[in-house]
């Protein structure tokens, strides 16, 4: 074998408490974090000549070393001691710097990837360790389940019962840089005294936890994010919520149907739209 294709999902946040400044500037944060059915699709081709070349051709999204995926495979094969060329081929369909988690899924798709095609034998726990250094989500993505993310993200418990719903999931096509977000955020929400519960029973148990205090930055900068979330909500989402740092926003509906009309109606206002289940 010397050729693999991985699809690499998107992910929604549930929750997004930031709970404190670090003295290293990064944050601590209490989030709940859902694999989507939206993904890009990632071909890793073993070649005879040394080096790694990824290529993606979506604008906005570097092509070598300044690329997630090219950065976790020079990890491994680093770490592992190998010197063989890889081709990488990134068919990208998650909107980027959407807080979707595109680039980290990526990173994490390759780090699996080369893992298996080159038979190196890194135990998930070894990828996860990894991968914390490329991107603070890609931990969250070779861990596969619905998860608590705590500390920078990489803190991972897995949450049963997590009922699997379909979503809308809407991208007003602005970039939001995260860093911008963080830089911008005043820590007045209070929440993390709040204790969140482990289990999630039912979709209106769910939609109870919904929350982000990240909107309290990105919304007054992008207004079109409070008018996808009222549109998503008068098309009869349970809940909507911006994803990450945004823009993008994703309502929780009871049936693929509902969720199929809200996504054609926002599609229909100019905006990137879909209906993907959760995974
Ligand atoms: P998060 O939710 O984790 O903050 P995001 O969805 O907001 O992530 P990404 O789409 O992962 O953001 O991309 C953020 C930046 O990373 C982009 O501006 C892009 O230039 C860079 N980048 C590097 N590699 C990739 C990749 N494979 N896919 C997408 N973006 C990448």
């Amino acid at each position: 074998m010397n050729s693999l294709t991985l699809k690499a999902p998107a992910k929604v946040n549930y929750r997004l408490d930031v709970l404190r400044r670090r003295p290293d500037g990064y944050h601590d944060l209490r989030m709940i974090m859902q694999r989507i059915d939206l993904c890009d699709e990632i071909t890793i081709t073993v070649t005879g000549s040394p080096g790694i070349r990824v290529t993606c051709g979506r604008e906005g999204v570097p092509d070598g070393p300044g690329n997630i995926a090219w950065r976790a495979a020079d990890a491994l094969l680093g770490l592992a001691g190998k010197a063989v060329g890889l081709d990488i081929a990134i068919a990208k369909n998650i909107p980027v710097a959407a807080g979707l988690g595109g680039g980290s899924s990526d990173g994490a798709a390759v780090l699996m990837g080369v893992n298996e095609l080159l038979g190196l034998g890194f135990s998930d726990e070894r990828l996860m360790e990894i991968g914390v250094k490329l991107g603070a989500d890609v931990p969250f993505f070779i861990f596969k389940k619905t998860a608590l993310a705590e500390g920078v993200g990489e803190v991972l418990t897995a949450l049963d019962g997590v009922p699997t719903v379909w979503l809308a999931v809407v991208n007003p096509n602005v970039h939001v840089s995260t860093a911008w977000v963080y830089q911008n955020l005043q820590l007045t929400s209070g929440r993390s005294e709040v204790k969140i519960p482990r289990f999630y029973g039912s979709v209106a148990e769910l939609c109870a936890v919904l929350a982000n205090d990240l909107e309290s930055v990105t919304i007054p900068r992008y207004p079109v994010i409070s008018e996808i979330k009222e549109g998503l909500l008068d098309g009869g989402a349970r809940g909507a919520l911006m994803s990450g740092s945004g823009p993008t926003v994703f309502g929780v509906f009871d049936d693929e149907l509902s969720a199929r009309r809200a996504a054609e109606a926002m599609a229909g206002r100019g905006w990137f739209a879909v209906a993907v289940r959760t995974l």
